[in-house]
């Protein structure tokens, strides 16, 4: 057994206290500093967190990795003649579900415990998916494509396999199409989650009034935009090195400033890896390069606690026993600002990677 001593950070709060873990890396006893009753075999300094939980990916995208072309972003991902939908479609399945395991397997090994994933084609793409993550201990939150948003049945068979639709824009798809599909998944009690005002901006009425559950990336959102999104209690995911390889900023400041909830997402794993520690250092360090700072406080609660809550599973934002939690061997000092600028996967503890 292992004893983390030092500082403890989950949905309650941040606070002094010990962790126990055993051998496999799951919470055995959490305490008040000073109380720790077993003798572990070690005893570390250093903080507790939940695990991490990925508000944004397309684990498909493992396919292929180089820097990415500098054309418009449109021609690389837009379906269905997209560069990443053209790989995706020549690409054996096999050679599919074994990048996303072995993307899978980085995640969890870095501190991640789910993913909220976009999965491109279909029931198929669900299928290879849950596949790819067979027992790996970390929850998929698949959020499928139909290939024809017009075909009740497909959108049908999706949503029976799935949590949700994960969708492209509002401007790529045939509107009637898509209130169906919305009405569909909110009949099922399941996700609608669509990209939005990715490279231009998009009439935000139109897309609120579909009541999606999750939308990503608002980039070109205006402030307005935003306040109505938080009027309508819609959670958003911004990627900021997706977007800023593109040459665009997310609007983090403003969220925090409006009190919308968001989630951090690495997006496209063929240009960034999916690592949370990367994002959210690059999320702090970007909103000062554009003197619209976001607090550290912020953004660790988009990685560590907001998603789980969007998911309806708060309990994987608690340190408790029974849990799998992320131990991490560093200076105490600054908690959220440590865990924002400075941590890396080397400094982890526990999970141990499988
Ligand atoms: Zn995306």
């Amino acid at each position: 057994m292992i004893a983390v001593v030092g500082r403890i950070f989950d949905r309650e709060g941040v606070g002094p206290g010990y962790v126990l873990f055993d051998d496999r890396g799951r919470v055995v006893e959490r305490g008040k500093e000073g109380t720790l009753g077993l003798t572990p075999h070690r005893v570390v300094r250093g903080a507790v967190l939940p695990l991490m939980c990925n508000g944004h990916t397309h684990l498909g995208d493992a396919i292929w990795g180089r820097e990415p072309p500098h054309p418009p972003l449109a021609e690389v991902v837009r379906p269905p003649h997209g560069l990443k939908h053209r790989l995706l479609a020549s690409t054996p399945r096999n050679e599919k579900v074994e990048a996303m395991r072995e993307t899978l397997r980085g995640m969890e090994g870095g501190g991640t415990g789910g993913t909220l994933d976009f999965r491109e084609e279909s029931v198929d793409g669900i299928a290879e998916l849950e596949e790819a993550g067979r027992d790996l201990p970390l929850h998929l939150f698949t959020l499928g494509r139909p290939r024809n948003i017009q075909d009740p049945e497909e959108v049908g068979r999706v949503l029976t396999r799935a949590d949700g639709l994960g969708l492209s824009a509002y401007k790529d798809l045939p509107p009637d199409g898509l209130e169906r599909a919305a009405h569909e998944a909110a009949r099922r009690g399941k996700f609608l989650a669509l990209h939005a005002s990715e490279d231009e901006r998009e009439a935000i009425d139109p897309i609120l009034a579909l009541k999606p559950s999750l939308l990503v990336h608002l980039t070109m959102a205006s402030e307005p935009d935003l306040e109505r999104v938080r009027d309508a209690g819609v959670a958003v995911a911004f990627c900021p090195r997706s977007n800023a390889l593109f040459g665009r900023i997310p609007p983090l400041h403003w969220a925090e400033k409006l009190g919308i909830p968001f989630l951090l997402g690495t997006d496209n794993v063929m240009f960034n890896l999916p690592d949370l520690f990367r994002e959210m250092e690059f999320a702090y360090v970007a909103s000062r390069l554009h003197h619209a700072a976001v607090t550290p406080e912020t953004i660790v609660r988009s990685v560590f606690v907001n998603p789980w809550e969007l998911i309806r599973k708060p309990e994987m934002a608690e340190v408790q026993p029974g849990h799998r939690a992320l131990a991490l061997r560093i200076p105490l000092r600054d908690l959220p600002y440590e865990v924002v600028a400075r941590a890396t996967v080397g400094d982890i503890i526990s999970p141990i990677p499988v």
